[in-house]
């Protein structure tokens, strides 16, 4: 009946046919079966991702597993190391609300120094006039 014989099925993830058929672990969230090449490209993923993946701010090689996603608001690409991310988060906390120098609390208009100045995080205006007059 039909095409297809008792053997061969299709490969749900190219869509070819197969009668080599493999199971796909439950982790990989793909329905069975694969054909041996899928199968082999997400055994290889798996195997990549568990053990190649670096921190992108110290470099640290660590399992995928043990790496963070940066929050959207820091716009950053990549991973983080569990140390890293609570380093980035606390700098930011502190960076977003309180001027780096004399850590009086920013309002609403708050100042970026510049790129010679040797600060980072924001400034507040008082600051930021003495930073200028300082680098001038
Ligand atoms: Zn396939
Ligand atoms: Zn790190
Ligand atoms: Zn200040």
């Amino acid at each position: 009946m039909g095409l297809f014989s008792k053997k061969s099925s299709i490969c749900t993830i190219c869509k070819k046919e197969t009668k080599h058929k493999h199971k796909a672990k439950k982790e990989w969230y793909v329905e069975s079966p694969l054909c041996g090449d899928c199968y082999m490209d997400r055994m290889r993923d798996e195997y990549d991702s568990n053990i190649k993946s670096k921190c992108m701010t110290c470099n640290t090689q660590k399992k995928v597993t043990d790496l963070w996603e940066p929050r959207w608001q820091w716009d950053m690409q990549g991973l983080l190391c569990k140390t890293c991310f609570d380093k980035k988060e606390t700098d930011f906390n502190s960076k977003k609300a309180f001027c780096t120098i004399c850590g009086v609390k920013l309002g609403f208009f708050r100042y970026n120094p510049k790129s010679g100045w040797k600060v980072s995080g924001q400034l507040c205006r008082k600051c930021w006039d003495e930073q200028k007059a300082k680098n001038e």
